[in-house]
């Protein structure tokens, strides 16, 4: 819960904006002082409409741990400013910060160290990947280690697509001479300090209980299963059990009480899965001879604690397979504010980047130091998804870009094509706008009504197949977007298409022509099918005809939602 303390009447206008706007935000009202510390005891988070002098004589009587405090973000009269004053990590101050510059237009100012080198924050590394640091960490020492420059061991049992860090992060073993250290691990073990351990989800615990296990007893075998084994119970990814036991109630309490969601496999599926404790008595009950070692092994992965048995329950546990991350990346068609914000997320979480180069010029300012490009040329569609296949599949994150979107016409199918069903790497797709939106947006309204995509490339696709859509495209009375219209080499395929159109629609039917939409060189001409002129398209050109139905208003193109015959 967040709560909203506000003084003067600018101050309360905002607040109760922000408490209209979020669904966990609660105002104080009255006496400042005493809102505020109720607001303390009961919030993880505040936001004071002072200035921060004020502030700061407010909330210093109520500071205690840091840890347990809740994060507080001052904004000023004006509304300008979100400033994350205390709490900035531990507290989500930050975070808050930047919520409260979102919702009133402020500017978010955040003080902590670790943003300087542009970690997100020392305490967040990986949070993309289910990471979580471990509670008594010394997250100053390090960052500071990491701020100053210092050199830091980064130590991991295997290579987690972390993306790219500071180069003072030097990959290793634990250092034995009080260097600082970020560990990822899921042993429960005496690591050196200064260290911040991160938890990965990484454990997968198989559970099988008789019908009626209590929940109590499903949590003591697993829990003390797992403690015996030197694992961290904060690397359970999630539980796994067979399908006849989604209903068991005490198996559902036990997840509810530790926070995790359960896979429920197929017995069939079960018991196809090598395992080394078999057994008939679970081959009766639910049709395979193991539960909850087979449950555990079900995503892959190695077996590292087998059968546990309890008077009604078993638990095994299985440490999953590091899967390699390739992202999938749609830049939009030109604009900054047009790159979708999850493409800046992967992009900053990317270990390599691969795309031609007038598109990975566009987002080379939103890389991490340390992140390495490749731009092969075009044609190579084939050398570069390889190039990030390779790099996913060694563990790291790559970033495939295109232009638009990246499934359409672009990197995303040969990407996983290339890639088949190759189990360790993970794939993140990041959609994007793509030109026939970017430019109908441009144009009106034009795709208000069915409309499909050709491309008149005939390269890859021979000519015959291109027509016959195109007639197709004509008798279902379809907006159609022509993408690759034109090019030097090829100049007579959007002649052909205007005319194999105009057999079924009129010459007056409106037709849009986008240039480099979204780009300083951007055009937008409206003219109608007969008139159309090829001189007036080029390679970075869409093409949108309109349906019979599609008309001009108010010097738009619009295709009515309803067609009215
Ligand atoms: N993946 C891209 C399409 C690549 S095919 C996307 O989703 O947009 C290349 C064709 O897309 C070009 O020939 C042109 O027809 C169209 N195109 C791409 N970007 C464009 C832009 N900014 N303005 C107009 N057309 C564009």
């Amino acid at each position: 819960m967040i709560g909203l303390v506000a003084v003067t009447g600018n101050g309360a206008r905002n607040a109760r904006h922000l408490h209209s706007s979020w669904s966990d935000a609660r105002l104080y009202e009255g006496n400042v002082r005493e809102s505020l510390s109720r607001a303390w005891s009961e919030c993880d988070g505040i936001v004071l409409f002072l200035a921060t002098g004020a502030a700061l004589r407010l909330v210093s009587g109520l500071l205690g741990d840091k840890r347990t405090d809740p994060g507080v973000v001052t904004v000023d009269d004006g509304g300008r400013f979100a400033v994350a004053l205390c709490g900035g990590h531990e507290g989500g101050a930050n975070g808050l910060a930047r919520r409260v510059a979102d919702t009133l237009g402020a500017e978010p100012v955040i003080t902590t160290a670790s943003e300087a080198v542009d970690l997100a924050s020392l305490g967040s590394l990986g949070d993309h990947l289910g990471f979580v640091a471990e509670e008594g960490s010394d997250l100053a020492a390090v960052g500071r280690a990491l701020v100053s420059g210092e050199e830091v061991r980064l130590v991991s049992d295997a290579r987690w697509p972390i993306g790219p860090l500071p180069d003072n992060v030097v990959r290793g073993g634990l250092p034995d001479d009080g260097a600082p250290a970020m560990i990822v691990s899921d042993r429960l073990e005496e690591f050196p300090h200064p260290s911040v351990v991160y938890r990965p989800p990484s454990l997968v615990v198989g559970v099988g209980c008789s019908r009626g296990a209590p929940a109590e007893e499903i949590l003591n075998l697993l829990r003390f299963s797992v403690r015996e084994a030197g694992l961290s119970e904060r690397s359970i990814a999630h539980l796994a059990s067979v399908e006849a036991k989604r209903d068991e109630p005490g198996l559902r309490e036990a997840a509810g009480e530790l926070g995790l969601e359960v896979r429920f496999h197929p017995a069939e599926v079960l018991s196809e899965i090598e395992v080394p404790n078999p057994s008939e008595a679970a081959m009766r009950a639910v049709g395979t001879p193991s539960v909850c070692e087979a449950a555990a092994l079900a995503g892959g992965g190695e077996l590292i604690v087998h059968k546990r048995k309890s008077a009604n329950a078993t638990v095994a546990v299985a440490r999953k397979p590091v899967r390699g991350r390739l992202y999938l990346v749609s830049l939009g068609p030109g604009e900054d504010d047009l790159i979708p914000p999850l493409a800046r997320k992967a992009l900053a979480r990317s270990d390599l980047v691969v795309g031609l180069d007038q598109y990975v010029d566009r987002v080379r300012h939103m890389l991490r130091p340390g992140t390495r490009v490749e731009t092969p040329p075009l044609g190579s569609e084939v050398e570069r998804a390889e190039m990030a296949i390779s790099e996913a599949r060694a563990g790291a994150s790559a970033a495939l870009v295109s232009s638009g979107d990246i499934g359409v016409y672009a990197m995303g199918s040969p990407a996983l094509e290339a890639l088949g069903g190759e189990e360790g790497v993970e794939v993140v797709s990041v959609p994007g706008i793509t030109a026939a939106n970017a430019a109908a947006s441009l144009l009106g309204s034009p795709l208000g009504h069915d409309h499909c995509s050709i491309s008149l490339s005939d390269l890859l696709t021979p000519w015959e197949a291109i027509e016959r859509r195109i007639e197709a495209a004509g008798a279902g009375d379809f907006v159609v977007s022509f993408y690759n219209p034109r090019s030097r080499g090829r100049d007579w395929q959007l002649g052909k298409a205007r005319d194999i159109l105009l057999d079924y629609r009129p010459p007056e039917t409106p037709v849009g022509l986008v240039t480099d939409a979204y780009r300083p060189t951007e055009k937008v001409k409206l003219t109608d099918l007969g008139s159309l002129r090829l001189e007036d398209v080029d390679m970075l050109t869409v093409v949108i005809v309109g349906s019979s139905q599609t008309r001009l208003s108010g010097g738009r193109m619009v295709t009515p939602r309803g067609y009215s015959l």
